[in-house]
């Protein structure tokens, strides 16, 4: 998809900090980080987001699972703890419309999910 701002991420036509990619998958930086760390996962495939998914194989989805969890123990929050979250649609506003999983740690964070 060319006017995706993640796909543009993905091509390096707009600049991120990688923390991580493989065959399927790329994890970088957030811009705006809501926690001390801050990463989003995102398959390198556009696919816009949980509504479709059903349209996806369970090895890309299982694939961006796993790829959280290996961040996550990459940057030192296996004992610590953390959060992925992952937004669909406007209720949840969701603002980038390519499946993304944000992973939120290094601190405590709050005990509010909405
Ligand atoms: P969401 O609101 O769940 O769709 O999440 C989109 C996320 O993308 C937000 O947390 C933004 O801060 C983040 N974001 C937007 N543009 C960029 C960018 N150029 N590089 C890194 N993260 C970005
Ligand atoms: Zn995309």
């Amino acid at each position: 998809m060319n006017d995706c701002l993640f796909c543009k991420i993905i091509s390096g036509e707009i600049p991120s900090k990688k923390i991580y990619e493989d065959d399927l998958t790329y994890a970088f930086a957030d811009i705006a980080p809501q926690a001390p760390v801050h990463i989003l996962v995102i398959p390198k495939k556009h696919v816009t987001g949980w509504s479709a998914v059903m349209g996806e194989s369970d090895e890309l989805l299982a694939h961006l699972m796993r790829t959280a969890a290996i961040v996550a123990k990459q940057e030192g929050l296996e004992e610590t703890g953390y959060r992925i979250v992952s937004n669909c649609g406007p209720d949840a506003r969701q603002t980038v419309p390519h499946f993304h999983l944000h992973i939120l740690g290094g601190k405590e964070l709050s005990e509010k999910m909405a």
